[in-house]
């Protein structure tokens, strides 16, 4: 059954459409993978995903159960954590504060760090750093780590890969996978797609507010995701 699901979601800035009513849907356990060119509306899905931008139409489903219109808050207490693009981790602080600031979940401090370091040793070697002193893939890592801290159902992530190295890209996306085999409902927007789809097990593609595509990631999707970014889009 799906975790997260959207359906012909319509959603609006300031009475400009910008989607064009999105269906989507995400299980427990699986990786989905949005893909599109700028400007497509992929962020605005994951708004709408977490609460932050309420849809103008369509519905918002939670394990099965209307979500619409719920508050961000109180959807990230029903388990849906969003990890924005540009990490949003506090470089002045250290790699422990930072984690430490997720007591507000109600999980130990001892928790919350056993459980961060265990999934990403190298911050448990840089706790007492300055989170702005870690690399690009480290601050990924953090921010994934405070997500987590929220035990989360749900987990959506913009950009991951944003200014970071293929290798550390690669990197981080393996970590992705592993929580999802936990049973967290992954959905992942990315802008540019190979990494991703090494472990998404569906893709959708969305063109100016519109699911142009959607379906296992195979060589297919690569001819589609060509004609998009090159021809109209
Ligand atoms: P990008 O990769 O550039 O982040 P995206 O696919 O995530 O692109 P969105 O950020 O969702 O796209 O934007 C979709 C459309 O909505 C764009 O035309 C954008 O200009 C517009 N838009 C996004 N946020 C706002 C806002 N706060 N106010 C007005 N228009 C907005």
């Amino acid at each position: 059954m799906s975790l997260l699901e959207l359906a012909g979601v319509r959603a609006a800035y300031n009475g400009i459409t910008v989607l064009h009513g999105v269906d989507l849907s995400v299980a427990a356990g699986q990786v989905v993978a949005l893909l599109g060119p700028n400007g497509a509306g992929k962020t605005t899905v994951l708004k709408v995903a977490s609460g932050v931008h309420p849809p103008s139409g369509g519905r918002l489903l939670l394990g099965g159960r209307d979500a619409t219109g719920i508050r961000p808050g109180d959807l990230a207490r029903a388990g849906v954590c969003l990890v924005p693009e540009g990490r949003g981790v506090f470089p002045n602080l250290s790699v422990r504060d930072n984690l430490l600031m997720m007591t507000f979940t109600g999980r130990t401090r001892e928790e919350i760090e056993e459980s961060a370091y265990a999934r990403f040793p190298v911050l448990g070697r840089r706790r007492t750093q300055h989170a702005g002193t870690l690399s690009g893939g480290e601050q990924q890592m953090l921010a994934l780590a405070r997500g987590l801290a929220t035990d989360p159902a749900v987990l959506l992530l913009d950009e991951l890969s944003m200014g970071l190295a293929p290798l550390v890209v690669a990197e981080l996306y393996e970590r992705v996978a592993g929580i999802a085999r936990q049973g967290v409902a992954v959905l992942v927007v990315e802008q540019f797609a190979t990494a991703v789809l090494k472990i998404a097990d569906h893709a959708a593609v969305l063109v100016r507010g519109r699911v142009q595509w959607q379906g296992h990631p195979d060589s297919s999707l690569h001819a589609e995701l060509s004609s998009y970014y090159l021809g109209s889009a």
